[in-house]
């Protein structure tokens, strides 16, 4: 940390303790400036904690063009941010945090703790040597020339800031802390609105089929939307169909739905046979037996999906029945609602801001995380991005302090956490 007293450090406000915020309080902390961050919510990283419960998956550590393309429209602008704060500089940091992590299928990384808790609790102690303060039940309400206006339990108050960074998150599972009211603060011509992502999609079904499968996986199956196609296992929910294959293809059926106002994916049950296949193992079956019991002893299928293969078909025939194995139409009606996705498309447009993440109009504030207007699939590429950009925020912030002769030397060196 640069060595200048207290009283001369630059006071910056982070709002928002998610993983966007608190890595951008740790670059201004390693700047040397004087953080405090807050969150309205009465403990921090409540999104990040509930990301751990299903082992935390922090990166992706396939090749980092494939990675890029995870983020479609987004991805070369963020590019640069993804570059200076890759897959491996995340694992060097959770590492250095006493997280080892290992690679999972599909590259998948995970700390071996699969949690979130030890990492969350080893940052805050990192943050707190960095003399980083943290509010809590704290509401970021606006700015005013350098100063946060902000609700706390006893009222309304003012704080110094001679730079704000907002990490305020997406609008998805608002009871975690992330409401998505911030909008407001903003002309409505720099937010696109918020569209939900990596959610459940609600199938064009009777509701009794619905309540009859729901809790049934769909195992091993693939998934297709145009010339899209997926694979993995899929949950038949209450009220929607989950899983990440459908995740994937979330931003084509929004597209498809937004354009014709329906939506009818492509359901492979066996998509590791082809039709021949199929078809042979059937015909092998005997034909005094009926349809679905030549389904479930050829190719094991379930009662779901039996039902599934008798509502494409009412052939008996080998090829015919193989056909419709393969290629089960499932109408979409629309998606799930947005406080039940697991994030958001949307959010602060990419015209609003520089390139590196400070308001056009707004000098001094700097905005990162999942508010920013990007999308990605599940695979650790939502953390991944989050990481990226609170990093890129909080050194353009220290770079911008710099500049104005706020602070006596700009970025912190080094990407992998202590410089
Ligand atoms: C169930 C679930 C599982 C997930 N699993 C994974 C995973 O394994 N891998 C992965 O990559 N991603 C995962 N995600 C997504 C990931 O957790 C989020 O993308 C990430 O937390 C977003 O980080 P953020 O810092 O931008 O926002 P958030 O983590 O949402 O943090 C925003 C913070 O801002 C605060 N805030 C909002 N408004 C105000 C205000 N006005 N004033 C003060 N504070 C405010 C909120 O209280 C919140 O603490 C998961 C999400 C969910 C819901």
């Amino acid at each position: 940390m640069p060595d200048f007293p207290q009283e001369k450090r630059p006071a910056v406000i982070v709002a928002g303790a998610g993983p966007a915020g608190l890595m951008a309080a740790e670059r201004l902390g390693l700047a040397g400036c004087r953080v405090t961050v807050i969150d309205q919510m009465p403990s921090v990283g409540r999104k990040l904690l509930m990301a751990g419960r299903s082992g935390l998956n922090l990166t992706n550590a396939e090749p980092l063009p494939d990675l890029l393309a995870r983020y479609g429209e987004a991805a070369s602008w963020l590019a640069p941010m993804i570059e200076a704060f890759k897959p491996a500089d995340v694992i060097a940091w959770a590492e250095s945090l006493e997280q080892p992590c290992f690679t999972g299928s599909s590259g998948h990384v995970f700390p071996v703790a699969m949690k979130a808790s030890p990492l969350l609790r080893a940052w805050l102690a990192r943050l707190s040597e960095l003399g980083v303060r943290i509010q809590t039940r704290t509401c970021f309400k606006a700015w005013d020339n350098r100063r946060a206006i902000i609700d706390m339990p006893e009222g309304t108050r003012e704080l110094e800031a001679d730079a704000i960074v907002l990490a305020l998150g997406g609008a998805s599972w608002p009871r975690l802390g992330a409401d998505g009211h911030w909008t407001k603060l903003f002309p409505q011509t720099q937010v696109r609105s918020f569209r939900p992502a990596n959610c459940g999609a609600i199938p064009d079904w009777p509701q009794a089929r619905l309540a009859e499968f729901a809790g049934t996986p769909l195992k091993r199956i693939a998934l297709r939307c145009d010339a899209t196609e997926t694979r993995g296992d899929l949950m038949i929910g209450a009220q929607s169909i989950e899983g990440a294959p459908l995740y994937h293809l979330v931003p084509a059926i929004r597209k498809a739905l937004d354009r014709t106002g329906h939506c009818t994916l492509s359901l492979d049950l066996r998509p590791d046979l082809d039709v021949e296949d199929i078809a042979a193992r059937l015909a092998r079956t005997r034909p005094r037996e009926s349809r679905s019991n030549r389904l479930r002893k050829a190719l094991g299928l379930d009662r779901l999906g039996r039902a599934l293969v008798s509502d494409a078909t009412t052939d008996a025939d080998p090829r015919a029945l193989a056909l419709a194995v393969k290629q089960i139409p499932l109408p979409i009606a629309g998606l799930a609602p947005l406080d039940r996705a697991i994030s958001v498309a949307g959010g602060l447009r990419r015209d609003a801001l520089t390139p590196d993440l400070m308001v056009c109009d707004r000098p001094g504030l700097f905005v990162c995380g999942e508010m920013l207007d990007w999308e990605a699939p599940t695979g650790g590429y939502l953390l991944q991005a989050c990481l990226s950009t609170g990093f890129a925020a909080g050194n353009a912030a220290a770079d911008w302090l710099a500049r104005e002769n706020r602070l006596p030397s700009g970025k912190p060196d080094g990407t992998s956490g202590r410089s």
